[in-house]
């Protein structure tokens, strides 16, 4: 065992890239993918992971959402990799994808290599993007899913997440976390972003996944003549909302920070009419950063702001996620195993959310990304190097190796 410990877990690059491709076929659109949570496409792809787990050697098992589990037979404790294969419409080929892809690979380069009784155990969750529920399978995987948020969802169409789930045909069971067998869970992703492949680098090291607050800001005017009426005597809604939005526009960064990053994504304005002044105008102001203080300063800059308007609004927290920072320790054991196989890295922050979020909750999570280029993502032309996507998964399978050595 000592022998095979010392030569690592080498990871078959030319195998993990013919998965990819193959997974990729699956739901196929030009360069990209499209599998949207429970379509036919979704139901094929996680019988294709089911069928590459098994011929792995690992037991796999499908639950009644379509997580895809496979646990390494023969081990009492385990390291979970996974992300999901779900995609959004017109997505990536590489998004989600990679992280199962990766547990594939590196749980066939651990078969007989890890000390006694260790494993690692795969998992493909379900409907991460949110078709339906976002995070739906790792909700239901650490036993956070609320079952009335599973009857009220829906997707754009309007169908039932019930009427999916019965019309997917999933077996009547569950897969679920258990403390005693998995020890962390590591994901891997490609970044979405610039950072990596501006700054030249190999290796994204997540410290922590953000925190979102999104805010629905109405403020309230009067419908008036947009011709005959004096400007110093309208109460018009949708200039002070443009006042609001020029102050987070010059503002926010200095509230914020280096790290904080902050969107006006939607604006409308009633009853929208040229020759009439906008009586009520509503804006999304959404806000991410790593620390919950940071978000609460802006939301409270917001709100002065909005408070010296010429017209009464209201401002309503409609989304709040709270940051969730990885674990330290897996953060270490990632950034030692790339710089020991010659990886550069980069701690960084993930600007989106991932399943990793809701397992941090439970047990002791560590993200890993590798670069993407042009930083495209949630498109079609969504792409990774070969080298790097190979590179990325082989500093993943040494931090297991790692891992499983301070755990034996
Ligand atoms: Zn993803």
């Amino acid at each position: 065992m000592t022998d095979d410990l010392d030569r690592g877990l080498p990871i078959d690059g030319p195998q993990l890239l013919r998965d990819l491709r193959e997974l990729a076929t699956i739901g196929g659109v030009e360069t990209g993918v499209e599998r949207l949570a429970f379509s036919p496409d979704d139901v094929a792809a996680r019988r294709w992971v089911a069928a590459r787990m098994a011929a792995a050697g690992l037991e796999a098992s499908t639950d009644r959402y379509g997580t895809v589990y496979g646990r390494a037979v023969g081990a009492s404790r385990a390291v979970l990799i996974g992300s999901h294969t779900d995609t959004v419409p017109r997505g990536g080929w590489l998004d989600g994808a990679l992280g199962v892809a990766y547990g594939l690979a590196i749980a066939r380069a651990a078969a007989g290599r890890l000390p006694d009784g260790f494993g690692v155990d795969v998992l493909n969750f379900q409907d991460e993007e949110g078709t339906y529920l976002p995070c739906l399978g790792s909700l239901s995987f650490t036993g956070e899913l609320d079952d009335a948020a599973v009857t009220r969802a829906r997707d754009r169409a309007g169908t039932p997440l019930r009427d999916a789930i019965a019309r997917a045909g999933f077996p009547d069971l569950d897969v679920r976390l258990d403390p005693d067998r998995h020890v962390a869970f590591l994901e891997a992703h490609i970044e979405q972003g610039p950072r990596l492949e501006a700054g030249g680098l190999d290796i994204g090291v997540v410290t922590a996944i953000v925190g979102i607050r999104r805010l629905r800001i109405r403020a309230h005017g009067r419908a008036d003549h947009a011709g005959t009426t004096p400007m110093d005597m309208r109460a018009d809604a949708g200039m002070a909302l443009f006042r609001l939005a020029n102050r987070i526009a010059d503002g926010f960064a200095a509230v914020g920070g280096a790290g904080a990053v902050w969107n006006i994504g939607s604006i409308a304005l009633q009853p929208g009419a040229a020759n009439v002044v906008p009586a009520s105008a509503e804006m999304v102001v959404e806000f991410r950063d790593v620390s919950d203080a940071t978000l609460d300063r802006l939301e409270e800059a917001l709100r002065s702001w909005a408070a010296d308007l010429p017209v009464p609004v209201e401002a309503d927290v409609i989304a709040r996620i709270r940051p969730t920072p990885m674990d330290a320790r897996l953060g270490d054991a990632m950034e030692a195993a790339a710089h020991a196989g010659g990886a550069t890295t980069l701690r960084m922050p993930s600007g989106a959310g991932h399943d990793a979020m809701v397992l941090a909750r439970r047990l002791p999570s560590g993200m890993l990304f590798i670069p993407s280029i042009g930083g495209r993502s949630h498109d079609v032309v969504e792409d990774t190097a070969e080298d790097d996507i190979v590179r990325g998964c082989q500093v993943l399978a040494d931090t297991v190796l790692r891992l499983a050595r301070s755990a034996a």
